[in-house]
């Protein structure tokens, strides 16, 4: 982007926002005419307060701005702060400090914790160059993607540049002057000339935006004009000031739909043109009243070519506002192609025009027949994603000790490039998995946590959506000893197989089958996952015999699989079911018997001839020695088998390598052993190249 004489651009992460870039500065080398457009929000945040009263106003520097926290209904500590940041940055950069406007975004209601700013201000200052990019990252919040661009003209045969870097998003209405907007520009220009065109321009363009009808407390335009171009100083009426104003507002015209277009869950930019209106005030509300209907805009989301909607909001307007308009006199045109006229519905082909809506901009012009003003407003759809922002946002926001603000959620926090990138490697492996069966025991802290439960509930349903079938064994050991202690019986455990006598296996059953598989079928079918849940005892899925262990001890009602049902597994999933599978196995005579998870994942993954198999466990993966050894991110069968023989792999973890050892043996290729207490960690395995956990591989 071409950056204006004199002008230097920074953009740093300092903290107010986990791993991003939330703190932008933008200096100009000389003092600079300055203008601004604040909202009329009663609520403004401090820095509106601070600033609004000090522009239009000659000798400006710097302009700050942070997004992560809006310094807005804060308490009189929010002016103190405003105070403590224009101090900090007149010091770094050796100027005055009513030289530095302030502006901030982000979460309303916290106060903003100013040390955090100071500190990075070094870094800052220091990176000051031609980063308007950076800067423009630094801003924004709920934006997908920065915005910026400039224009260029010739004033007095000097050529001039203006530039700008803005967000928007959310909470985007005409009456509050905007989004946040940083306008830079070379042309001299003077105070009140600057503030006048400003003032005019936004009303075209970013008065003219609306995404979802709500007032901000925090938008403000800043313009800053430091007169490096060279140009006759602009102090009145006349060419120059004309072709700098049809810059300016081409530039804020740009930046107001690239706001409309990049609105919260917004999948298409609306232009609404309406003419032949009584007066200009009547085309503006009836352009915006349109462009911020939510009728209209789920209809545009659907796209669906209602005018009716459209002409009732004219005719709502014009009713409670008084505006002399006739809405049967008028003509509607939807992406050019008229659905209305000559005073009743016209003709035309539904499914072209359909086709045309799903484009990624909707032009709708409203022709009245009752007089000739007109004016040109944009807005968005309102989708499914705009509630689901809004509902989240507040939920997803928690504040750290340190003053600073975080989201819960982890993808949240990336940059939307590396989410494209993930989204893009996400793809590759969907269709390349797609048919496949992945079996997946689930056991451990994963089984017990409600937010992991829900995730892993999540992981599964997701891997159905995307083609996969998924196959779950659970254990629920942890489950099991709960029960046990409240009928005031213990657990034994040899080598991490349980003792299971003759009393506690109807207990073990109950559990297993009667409860953990029961809960699991639940959270899956709340989300129409189409999961069933079977014990080995159904339909003999898993014939099993007795087994002593090594030791020559004996573990009781424990089993080992003889043989899987393959039939009946594959009857399921032919007919898109989840299997749940609780280990519990039948004898001969058919009796029960209770067997470790990791079998009977690893015998059903055999029998069904998948290629993976996924352990969820409470540990990082399969690690060098335990508890501090290194993670073993790969290895063999063979290496495998040497940890074990050399006492490196014991207990639990010890009878899920001889599980994993006869899987691959069996024909699986691969064998997953993943941290089940990190949320979502399935996925991120199955989807992404950064492989997470343990691979075995023959
Ligand atoms: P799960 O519920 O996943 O079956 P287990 O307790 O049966 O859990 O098995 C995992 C346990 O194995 C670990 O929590 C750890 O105590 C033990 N373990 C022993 N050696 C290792 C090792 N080398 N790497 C990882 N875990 C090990
Ligand atoms: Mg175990």
């Amino acid at each position: 982007m071409k950056i204006p004489k004199g002008f230097r651009y920074a953009g740093v992460p300092c903290g107010l926002k986990p791993n991003r870039r939330d703190l932008a500065l933008v200096v100009s080398d000389v003092p600079a005419a300055a203008a601004g457009v604040f909202t009329v929000n009663r609520a403004a945040a401090a820095p509106i307060v601070d600033a609004r009263d000090r522009v239009p106003a000659e000798g400006m520097r710097a302009i700050l701005a942070n997004s992560g926290n809006a310094n807005a209904l804060t308490g009189p500590g929010g002016l103190d702060d405003v105070s403590v940041l224009r101090g900090a940055v007149a010091d770094a950069l050796g100027i005055q400090k009513r030289a530095v406007l302030t502006a901030s975004t982000g979460v309303i209601g916290a106060r903003l914790p100013a040390m955090k700013v100071v500190t990075a201000l070094p870094a800052l200052v220091e990176q000051l160059g031609d980063h308007a990019e950076l800067a423009a990252e630094a801003i924004m919040t709920t934006d997908t993607r920065p915005k910026m661009s400039a224009r260029e003209v010739v004033l007095g045969g000097k050529s001039a540049t203006l530039s700008a870097i803005c967000k928007g998003s959310g909470m985007v209405a005409p009456q509050l002057a905007t989004v946040m907007c940083l306008v830079a520009t070379d042309a001299a220009v003077t105070p009140k000339v600057l503030q006048e065109a400003l003032r005019r321009a936004v009303d075209r363009t970013f008065n003219m935006v609306t995404v979802d009808g709500e007032m901000s407390t925090n938008d403000c335009v800043l313009l800053l004009a430091n007169g490096l171009a060279g140009n006759a100083r602009i102090a009145e009426p006349g060419p120059d000031l004309e072709i700098f104003e049809a810059a300016l507002t081409d530039l804020c015209g740009e930046m107001s739909r690239a706001v409309a277009a990049d609105g919260e869950g917004a999948t298409k930019l609306l232009e609404v043109v309406v003419t032949g209106a009584p007066g200009p005030e009547a085309a503006r509300d009836c352009a915006l009243s349109i462009a911020s209907s939510p009728l209209v805009k789920s209809a545009l989301f659907g796209a669906d070519p209602n005018w009716g909607r459209i002409l009732a909001t004219v005719g709502a307007r014009a009713g409670s506002r008084g505006w002399p308009i006739d809405p049967y006199k008028a003509k509607v045109a939807l992406q050019g192609v008229r659905v209305y006229g000559g005073g009743g519905p016209v003709e035309f082909d539904r499914d072209a025009l359909q086709m045309r809506l799903r484009e990624p901009r909707v032009d709708l012009l409203v022709e009245l027949a009752d007089g000739d003003a007109r004016a040109t407003a944009w807005g968005c759809d309102l989708s499914y994603d705009y509630v689901k922002i809004n509902a989240d946002y507040a939920s997803m926001i928690v504040q750290r000790p340190d003053g600073g603000v975080a989201k819960e959620e982890h993808v949240a926090k990336y940059s939307p490039a590396f989410k494209r990138t993930l989204l893009a490697e996400a793809l590759k492996y969907i269709a390349a998995f797609s048919g496949q069966v992945a079996v997946i025991k689930y056991g451990g802290a994963a089984m017990v946590k409600d937010s992991l439960k829900e995730a892993f509930a999540e992981d599964v349903t997701l891997l159905k959506r995307v083609g996969l079938k998924p196959v779950v064994v659970h254990g629920g050991a942890l489950e099991i000893n709960k029960t046990l202690e409240r009928l005031g019986e213990r657990s034994e455990f040899v080598d991490g197989l349980r003792v299971t006598d003759a009393t506690s296996l109807p207990v073990v059953e109950m559990v297993l089958t009667g409860k953990v598989n029961q809960e699991l079928v639940a959270l899956l079918n709340a989300r129409d996952a189409g999961a069933v849940g079977v014990s080995g005892k159904d339909g003999r899925l898993l014939k099993a015999r007795k087994i002593q262990h090594e030791s020559g001890r004996d573990l009781g009602q424990v089993g080992e699989v003889v043989e899987v049902n393959r039939d009946f597994l594959r009857m399921l999933l032919k007919s898109s079911y989840i299997p749940v599978i609780s280990p519990i196995g039948i004898t001969e005579d058919g009796g029960g018997l209770s067997i470790n998870a990791d079998d009977v994942a690893a015998a059903v993954a055999v029998a069904l001839g998948a290629k993976k198999l996924i352990y969820l466990t409470d540990v990082p993966g399969i690690l060098e020695s335990f508890p501090d050894g290194e993670l073993v991110r790969q290895q063999t069968t063979a290496d495998l088998l040497r940890r074990v023989a050399a006492g490196a792999v014991t207990g639990g973890m010890k009878y899920k390598a001889q599980a994993i050892v006869r899987a691959l043996e069996g024909g699986v290729e691969r064998v997953h052993v993943l941290d089940g207490r990190v949320p979502h960690t399935v996925i991120a395995e199955l989807f992404t190249d950064r492989g997470v956990g343990s691979l075995v591989y023959r």
